[in-house]
């Protein structure tokens, strides 16, 4: 393990004067294990790297959080790969991160020490913009982003502004909580999008982390409705995780299904599960993307096999609070089942590339020794 005494400086914004003033110094306990990317590669280079930093302090309105799980994303890989570059290298990502408040900065009193806390996609919005005033903070222009903006939760501690972050329901343990704070929040956002109705037919195109969590809850909300699930060829276990779940149907990304779809999700990296998609609705119906980057383009279109007849399409851009503070009780009280597999810290690159090749069942998640 490499240690970076002058890491922080600017990995936290920090001039070297305040770390000098602000950091705890000695040996006890005053720094932390982080996974840290330092350059855009292909995650096969495994490119995040093992090192020791200052545990970071929380300033005004912060707290500093001891991590206990981290969900492993695709965002990430993206970001590792450059289709969706961090704004600062080095970073330590990760934005699914469920741990306790170990430490409040001046003026923070929402939560207390010891306190369960999660930490989603959304770090800080401005609050004052239209897109903030409307409650579409997502789409905020100088929103910061947990793990590309500010640092994440691929360590052992974290800093949060306290408005951000959000109290976990009981009966999860922390890993299996860690999912549901990007793939569960997110997949409530792409579902609330997608305008489903009880009784209609809901298509999900990929079946990972976010989708086997959208499952349980159309299931929930719309018990007349009908699940079908849309997977590569070769991803068995995903199709038996669909199955298990009650999936109505479950076929490959090119299949037709025996009846149209009144509104779709596409989960997927690629982009011919939105022709498919489209291909697949129903008159009038709803196609949601749920992706930050395509890997592939989408292919060309058919205005009348795939657009014609009123059909809609979407894509999903970030969370907001409100997604969150809707959907964590709400998966209580389903309650959701996250299916996890789970890495230790050091283990970060290796459960990305298990996650590229689309080969966790449910969602990975980093579990984090203190
Ligand atoms: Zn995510
Ligand atoms: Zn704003």
């Amino acid at each position: 393990m490499r240690e970076y005494r002058s890491y922080l400086a600017h990995t936290a914004g920090m001039t070297q004067k305040q770390q000098n003033i602000n950091l705890p110094k000695g040996k006890e306990g005053g720094t932390m294990k982080a996974m840290v990317l330092e350059k855009i590669s292909p995650i096969e280079e495994k490119p995040l790297k093992l090192v020791e930093l200052p545990r970071p302090v929380p300033g005004r309105g912060q707290m500093l959080v001891k991590v206990s799980a981290c969900g492993v994303c695709h965002t990430e890989l993206d970001e590792i790969e450059g289709r969706a570059a961090p704004s600062k290298l080095p970073i330590i990502l990760g934005h699914e991160i469920v741990g306790r408040v170990e430490g409040l900065g001046s003026d923070a009193s929402k939560f207390k020490k010891g306190d369960r806390v999660g930490i989603a996609w959304i770090n800080w919005a401005c609050g004052k913009c239209s897109f903030c005033l409307n409650g579409e903070e997502n789409l905020c222009d100088t929103a910061k982003w947990t793990g590309k903006d500010a640092h994440g939760g691929y360590a052992q501690y974290t800093v949060v502004s306290e408005d951000f972050a959000y109290r976990i329901p009981e009966g999860f343990t922390d890993a299996k909580a860690a999912p549901l704070l990007c793939a569960g929040v997110i997949g409530y956002r792409a579902l609330r999008l997608s305008g489903m109705q009880d009784g209609e037919t809901l298509g999900l195109y990929g079946f990972g982390a976010s989708a086997h969590i959208v499952i349980q809850v159309a299931k929930y909300k719309y018990p007349r409705g009908k699940v079908f699930v849309f997977t590569r060829p070769h991803q068995k276990e995903h199709q038996d995780l669909a199955r298990k779940l009650a999936a109505d149907w479950i076929g490959t990304t090119r299949d037709t299904p025996p009846e149209k779809l009144g509104c779709a999700i596409d989960f997927t990296p690629v982009g011919e599960p939105v022709r498919e998609g489209l291909r697949n609705l129903q008159k009038g119906g709803r196609l949601v993307i749920n992706a930050i980057r395509k890997a592939t383009p989408i292919p060309e279109l058919d205005y009348t096999e795939h657009l014609w007849h009123e059909k809609e399409v979407k894509s999903v851009a970030n969370v907001t609070r409100r997604d969150a503070q809707e959907f964590l009780p709400l998966a209580a009280e389903i309650p959701i089942l996250p299916e996890t597999q789970e890495f230790s810290l050091e283990e970060a690159n290796e459960a990305l590339i298990l996650l590229k090749e689309g080969r966790i069942r449910g969602a990975g998640v980093l579990k984090i020794a203190g």
